[in-house]
């Protein structure tokens, strides 16, 4: 009796001490979409090695090729396909539960892979979940708050649910790159599994349906509308203020030598550049509501150039559009605040509000107006 007693305190102590983040993982649901990633294209062989028995078939006619044995080296290359489309998954094992390893990298679900003229392309097939598990860490920094990785976890979700046609003409769905996000094997956490795990499911919703959820690494000071940015007004995707401004100062420079070659043969010397000098919240003729550059007069001995504020982020590296920029001692000196478009969930300003006491509903709700959480599955 004592003795239950007591491991019942140390229980006590113990997950008092170590708080949310290391209490047991709530269980995932039973059902859950699948996703196609591209893992590989244009390659001539593959090394797969599965965690479990697995079966693999024809995609198209359905018909089973071989059984595939567990733990064992299956290599697959162009002239040995048996079909122009396989899929292998687990014999008795569902997905979510199934390990493979693709040239010795470990993903979570079954493969597909196309076979197109003399090459191949490697598909993992993964349950929306697990394939978040691979993607969040490479999204925030693992040790960050719970409640900005949940926000997070919500983002990334929603953008996977969203764009499921983007690779349509490949044969997948995402590709694994920055193009899509970045996932590249489970390097797992259980910080960052927590966040997919309480909040499975959930996407961003707006109007019955789901809306896009871009986020970006910092505002700097302000988002920016996905209309100044991309064009098109979205309802949800406006201007918000932030608790912090001019957050990650960075600057880039170029000799006038070196930007006005940049600039072509016909600019010749560069002379002064027009642009309002930039408050961050305070539109102009030549800047958005957040204070970001629309565009600036680059003048220069030859020719004067107007050139949009992302064409000019794209052109001279910069790392947000929220920028000054002025000639100094024969020097190009850009000067401006956050990473990344500003459009949608700023990451730095979700890890501020989370410390701040904020809950990740209340985040995804400030960076998405008007935006609620909807549970999917
Ligand atoms: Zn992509």
């Amino acid at each position: 009796m004592f003795k239950k007693i007591l491991t019942a305190m140390i229980a006590v102590i113990f997950f008092t001490a170590a708080g949310n983040v290391n209490a047991a993982l709530p269980k995932p649901n039973a059902w859950q979409p699948e996703v196609l990633i591209g893992l590989l294209g244009n390659v001539q062989q593959v090394n797969l090695s599965f965690s479990a028995p697995c079966v693999m078939t024809d995609t198209l006619t359905k018909q089973q090729i071989q059984k595939v044995s567990a733990g064992k080296d299956l290599y697959i290359d162009v002239s040995s396909m048996p079909a122009n489309s396989i899929e292998i998954r687990g014999d008795k094992v569902a997905l979510k539960d199934l390990q493979v390893w693709v040239n010795g990298v470990m993903y979570f679900g079954g493969i597909k892979i196309l076979k197109k003229g003399t090459t191949i392309t490697v598909i993992n097939i993964a349950p929306v979940e697990e394939y978040l598990r691979g993607v969040l860490p490479n999204e925030m920094i693992q040790s960050w708050h719970l409640e900005a990785l949940k926000a997070q976890a919500v983002a990334a979700r929603t953008f996977v649910l969203k764009n499921r046609q983007r690779h349509k003409n490949e044969g997948y769905e995402l590709c694994a790159t920055t193009h899509c996000q970045v996932y590249n094997g489970m390097k797992t956490f259980d910080t960052t599994d927590r966040a997919i795990l309480v909040t499975c499911g959930e996407v961003v919703y707006q109007g019955g349906r789901t809306v896009d959820a871009p986020f970006h690494a910092d505002s700097g000071g302000m988002t920016e509308s996905a209309e100044n940015v991309w064009g098109a007004k979205v309802a949800h995707l406006q201007a918000v203020a932030e608790d912090e401004t001019q957050t990650q100062a960075w600057t880039v420079k170029f000799t006038v030598k070196d930007f006005s070659s940049r600039m072509g043969n016909a600019f010749g010397t560069l002379q002064r550049f027009s642009l309002t000098p930039l408050t961050i919240g305070k539109s102009a003729a030549d800047r958005t509501t957040s204070g970001r550059v629309k565009y600036a007069k680059i003048i220069g001995s030859g020719k004067t150039v107007q050139m949009k504020g992302d064409e000019m982020r794209r052109k001279f590296s910069l790392l947000s559009t929220l920028f000054d920029v002025k000639i100094e001692n024969g020097e190009v000196i850009f000067s401006g605040y956050g990473k990344g478009h500003g459009v949608g969930l700023s990451q730095y300003g979700a890890k501020h509000y989370a410390e701040k006491g904020w809950t990740y509903d209340k985040i995804l709700s400030h960076y998405y107006k008007g935006a609620t959480i909807k549970k999917l599955y």
